[in-house]
């Protein structure tokens, strides 16, 4: 755990959150200010920075953050207008904390990927 991450803090028990799932490895919480009717963050527990770092350091958690994110997309009734699995990356992906979140956004039309 790092203890300056506010979402390892979250997976302490620290810093309350809305949690929607669990696994052993995963933890899927609504995010504090949602962009979208559905807006679930899922993570792993072990604190890696970000998907690039996670996918090199441990691919089969990687996928079991995706398996997570689908669960939640299913749980939430999103599978059948769809949804969006989003990862932002670093300063150009507006990435602002610094633990590898998924974003599962859903329950409304998202428009276009990015504004311009
Ligand atoms: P990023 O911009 O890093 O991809 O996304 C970070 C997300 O974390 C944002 O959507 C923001 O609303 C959310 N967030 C920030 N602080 C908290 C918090 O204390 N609790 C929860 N549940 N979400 C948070
Ligand atoms: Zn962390």
């Amino acid at each position: 755990m790092e203890t300056d991450c506010l979402f390892c803090r979250i997976v302490a028990g620290e810093i309350p959150a809305t949690i929607v799932r669990e696994t052993e490895r995963t933890l899927a919480f609504r995010d504090i200010y949602p962009k979208a009717p559905t807006h679930v963050l899922v993570i792993p527990k072990e604190h890696y920075g970000d998907v690039a770092v996670l996918a090199e350091s441990d691919p089969g958690l990687a996928g079991e953050v995706l398996a997570t994110a689908g669960a939640v997309a299913e749980a939430e009734g999103l599978l059948g207008d769809g949804f969006r699995l989003m990862f932002n990356t670093g300063v150009n992906g507006g990435q602002e904390v610094f633990h590898v979140h998924a974003h599962v956004l859903g329950g409304a039309p998202l428009g276009p990927m990015i504004a311009r």
